[in-house]
């Protein structure tokens, strides 16, 4: 999901659903171009993929990172970006194909959930408030398109599941967006706070091991209704860490949390 400028040029809304329009669309295994849509991608992975990825492999979120993504920070951007690393064959297929399809069906990524529909957040200086919206743009290959299923933005979300991952996602993309600003202009992703707020993000186990071994609980008053979760749930963790990198590199409070007293780490 990424932020969009309000005064983007006219193309940029280009393929935007309107509220309650309609697409067509379907895809099953007998179509023509079945997994051609899952190679040679720049497939961005958000903190909430990376929770259900890991948990579906089995794996920490320190070897998930270490073993299938590449750590990028592209240019005018002040946040490393995380993307799924393609295999090394002729096609760069993606990590998780196999020839019945994707291995982590259940708990694939965000934009694939999402697929053919993109998501992105519109900013309103004026008004201070984001918009969520959506694009229907698939690949010319894409012959799910020619299918005579039609959806709305919201029955299509109902039948992938998305709902929550949209929302985790919207809630990044927004914090995403604060590091375009200004307010972000003396942070550093090479820092120690930049490599804080990246581990917070990204890497729940090493993030609740510091909340819990670090005397975090003493200087944040975390609501308690996460509180209580944070040992074993990984989304309510990552809800705290949100809020914490809001209230670490913005100095943003918020219900989730607030600093008992000043300072820093
Ligand atoms: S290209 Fe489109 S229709 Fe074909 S497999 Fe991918 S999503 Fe389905
Ligand atoms: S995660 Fe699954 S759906 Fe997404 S590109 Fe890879 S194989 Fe395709």
């Amino acid at each position: 999901m990424k932020y969009i400028k309000t005064d983007a040029p006219g193309n940029v809304r280009e393929n935007m659903l309107k509220p309650g329009e309609r697409f067509s669309f379907r895809c099953h295994p007998g179509i023509s171009c079945f997994n051609l849509c899952c190679r040679n991608l720049n497939l961005y992975l958000y903190p909430y993929d990376i929770i259900r990825l890991k948990q579906n492999l089995g794996i920490t979120s320190a070897e998930f990172i270490d073993k299938y993504t590449d750590v990028v920070l592209r240019s005018g951007h002040a946040f490393p970006d995380v993307m799924l690393k393609m295999a090394q064959n002729n096609e760069k297929t993606c990590s998780f194909l196999t020839g019945g399809g994707c291995a982590v069906y259940p708990d694939r990524p965000q934009t694939c959930r999402t697929f053919p529909l993109e998501y992105g957040l519109f900013f309103d200086a004026e008004k201070n408030r984001s918009e969520q919206v959506v694009f229907f743009r698939p690949p010319d290959f894409c012959q799910g398109r020619h299918e005579s299923a039609t959806w709305t933005t919201a029955s299509w979300e109902a039948d992938q599941n998305a709902a929550y991952y949209n929302r985790m996602t919207g809630q990044w993309a927004e914090l995403l967006r604060l590091f375009s600003t200004g307010a972000a202009s003396g942070f550093d992703p090479g820092s120690e706070q930049g490599r804080m707020s990246f581990m917070a993000a990204y890497n729940m186990d090493e993030f609740r091991e510091f909340i819990l071994n670090s005397s975090f609980l003493k200087r944040y008053l975390v609501k308690s209704s996460l509180r209580v979760r944070l040992g074993s749930d990984d989304a309510a963790l990552l809800t705290l860490a949100m809020a914490w990198i809001r209230l670490f590199i913005f100095n943003i409070s918020s219900g989730e949390i607030s600093a008992r007293k000043k300072g820093g780490l």
